[in-house]
């Protein structure tokens, strides 16, 4: 059964067509990476599916339930997004744990997951400061793992790189890719920048103006990098 599947979905503000039917399947585990210019409708096809953005008509089903009959909180869905949304005062422990608090999970397993999760990104020496004693990576690090620690069905990302300088930009994608490996998760993560896609997609979908153009893995959609 595909993770995440779209079906004629459309979203129009007013007048304005910002995504004309896509229908799109996400497998299992599967890295899609959606790819095109500016204002193509990436980041508002992105946003419907984590349910952030009421979508016009059509379908977009996680694990096989419509989400729009899904609450909230029972959305499985964990997205990171461009500017990391760290809450400044608080510690970078209580910001991995802050979404586990906020749904009363049990202190023991929030401690586990946040200190899996500070592991697996290299944060557990930073566990005590705060956002601004951290270097964009690290900050963008703590906002991954406050995604991992929910332990999502899908990982949504929204341009998650495009604040970070170029040198960064290259690590942080590889460490993405070890992330999913690491994880399993489906992910969907949008983009503008083509060598992010070819590097860290299974399937990249191209958008222009609203429309899929076209859907395949990096080498069928693009002969060479
Ligand atoms: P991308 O992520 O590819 O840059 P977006 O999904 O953000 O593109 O935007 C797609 C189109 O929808 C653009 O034309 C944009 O101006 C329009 N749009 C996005 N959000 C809104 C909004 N809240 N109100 C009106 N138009 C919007
Ligand atoms: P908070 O967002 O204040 O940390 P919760 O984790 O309980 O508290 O989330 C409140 C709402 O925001 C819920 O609808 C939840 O699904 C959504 N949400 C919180 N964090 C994320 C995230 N990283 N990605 C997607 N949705 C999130």
């Amino acid at each position: 059964m595909a993770q995440v599947s779209l079906k004629q979905v459309r979203k129009a503000y007013g007048g304005t067509v910002a995504v004309h039917g896509v229908d799109l399947e996400i497998g299992d585990g599967e890295f899609v990476v959606f790819l095109g210019p500016s204002g193509c409708g990436k980041s508002t096809t992105l946003r419907m599916i984590a349910g952030l953005e009421e979508i016009t008509s059509g379908t977009i089903e996680i694990g096989g339930r419509d989400v729009t009959r899904l609450e909230p909180k029972d959305r499985n869905i964990a997205m990171v997004f461009q500017n990391y949304a760290l809450y400044p005062h608080k510690t970078i422990y209580e910001n991995l744990a802050f979404g586990l608090r906020m749904r009363k999970m049990d202190r023991d397993e929030i401690d586990r997951r946040v200190k899996a999760a500070s592991v697996m990104l290299g944060l557990d020496p930073y566990l005590e400061r705060k956002p601004k004693q951290l270097s964009g990576g690290q900050m963008q690090r703590v906002a991954l793992g406050r995604a991992l620690v929910r332990n999502p069905q899908v990982f949504l990302l929204d341009e998650p790189l495009s604040n970070l300088d170029a040198k960064l930009r290259v690590r942080m994608r590889e460490e993405i890719a070890r992330l999913h490996q690491e994880v399993g998760t489906s992910m969907v993560y949008v983009t503008h920048d083509q060598v992010e896609a070819m590097t860290l997609a299974n399937r990249i979908v191209i958008m222009k103006d609203g429309h899929v153009q076209q859907v395949g893995a990096p080498l069928e959609v693009y002969d060479r990098p």
